[in-house]
């Protein structure tokens, strides 16, 4: 089969704030929507169809009749959505997870970017409802939306509407990462980035901490565990209740997370480094510590993803490496040792280093050996190891946690 090489469109989902109530027309409107999707559903499971067209095809007509006034648009962007809700479906009965037939509760609709207009100086969205018959939505424009409003590099993607507030897509292709001046290799632990920064002949150890993270999970984690015991009589309750703590889990470390890529990314950009990341995708849990690894695997791939994908959008280049023994290899004499005990790597050779820090020159010398860090190179006997550059601020970057430790400050 042929492969179909796109260039690759970078996607924002920007979230506005509405000026005001949401008009009782587009009240209306998002409840067919969910009635439409809702009905589509159940005639793509009857039908057996997963796909748009398909789904268009059996069910457009019905849909006509039972929603004469819903703009056609948006007729066929329930369909869009009711096709993903079906592919996820189908994604988990095939993984063999027991599922009821999907049903969606939450009101919404999305509309393509031919289905409204917004105007970008005013931040006022025009919304057909049907024939004749046109919302003004006002939203909130701060500081942080001016950017993506007034960049006219982006173009505007589908919108989303939501009781309290809307999405909006804002898209542009990919930039063509820079050629870096310098390159800056990251291990991933539970709790911090380590690594080097390797910029001509200087090599300097940095650090980007996130203690916060493996708190936060610690204590929902324990809350969760209260709960099901306390709530042991009424599972419905216990299920809900649990559920919450999980989104508001998901909620309070990827808010940390995006403060820590944030701070990664700003000083790649202002040094113009590569950055150099463990390849997590084949990472399993062990089973001797299930639990706490379990815990701590999420955190760790979600920081990636998030730093790959600013990344992506600022021009920044990532390199992602096989992190295989990349603890246990000296980088010097090149010896590979058994045991990764301690928080210190010493070799026979005379090598001694954080063993973090060892890590990531190794996955350093990976990039290096395959040719994927430009040119760049690394030289452990220019190494400073008694100067740590401290990326980012955890003990400003959120409320601090009560029993955390507040991190490091400042550059010793
Ligand atoms: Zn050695």
């Amino acid at each position: 089969m042929p492969v179909i090489v796109k260039g690759e469109m970078l996607v924002k989902a920007i979230v506005f704030y509405l000026d005001s109530e949401l008009p009782s027309e587009v009240k209306f409107l998002l409840e067919d929507f969910r009635l439409a999707v809702n009905n589509a559903i159940r005639a793509g499971l009857q039908a057996r169809v997963t796909s748009r067209n398909a789904l268009v095809k059996i069910a457009y007509k019905d849909f006509r009749q039972e929603h004469p006034g819903m703009y056609s648009q948006h007729l066929v962007q329930a369909f869009e959505v009711t096709c993903g809700i079906l592919k996820n479906h189908r994604k988990r009965l095939r993984k063999g997870v027991t599922c009821r037939i999907p049903y969606v509760k939450r009101l919404m609709m999305k509309a393509e970017n031919q289905a409204y207009k917004l105007d970008r100086t005013s931040g006022v969205i025009d919304l057909p409802i049907r024939a004749g018959c046109h919302v003004e939505l006002r939203l909130i424009v701060g500081q942080y939306h001016r950017k993506y409003l007034d960049d006219m590099t982006l173009s505007l993607g589908s919108l989303t509407v939501l009781p309290d507030r809307v999405i909006v897509a804002f898209r542009k292709d990919a930039p063509k990462p820079y050629t870096p001046d310098s390159v800056i290799s990251l291990d991933t632990n539970e709790r911090s980035l380590d690594g080097v920064f390797v910029e001509g002949d200087v090599a300097k150890a940095v650090k980007a901490e996130f203690p916060e993270v493996a708190i936060i999970q610690q204590r929902h984690h324990d809350r969760r565990k209260g709960l099901q015991k306390k709530k042991a009589h009424d599972r419905r309750t216990s299920r809900n209740l649990c559920r919450r703590e999980g989104a508001r889990e998901h909620r309070r470390v990827e808010y940390r997370l995006h403060q820590v890529a944030n701070s990664v990314l700003k000083f790649a950009e202002q040094r113009k480094s590569a950055i150099v990341l463990e390849n997590l995708t084949g990472m399993r849990p062990k089973r001797s510590k299930e639990l706490n690894r379990r815990l701590s695997l999420w955190p760790r791939r979600k920081l990636h993803q998030i730093i790959e994908y600013k990344a992506q959008w600022k021009g920044i280049p990532v390199v992602k490496v096989d992190p295989r023994n990349s603890s246990r290899t000296c980088p010097t004499c090149g010896k590979m040792q058994y045991s990764r005990m301690g928080a210190e790597f010493k070799c026979e050779c005379g090598w001694h280093m954080d063993r973090h820090i060892n890590a990531s020159i190794n996955l350093l010398q990976t990039a290096i050996s395959k040719g994927m860090a430009g040119g760049l190179w690394f030289n452990p006997g220019a190494f400073q190891h008694d100067v740590m550059m401290i990326l980012n601020e955890p003990a400003m970057a959120a409320r601090s946690e009560p029993n955390g430790t507040s991190g490091v400050v400042g550059v010793t």
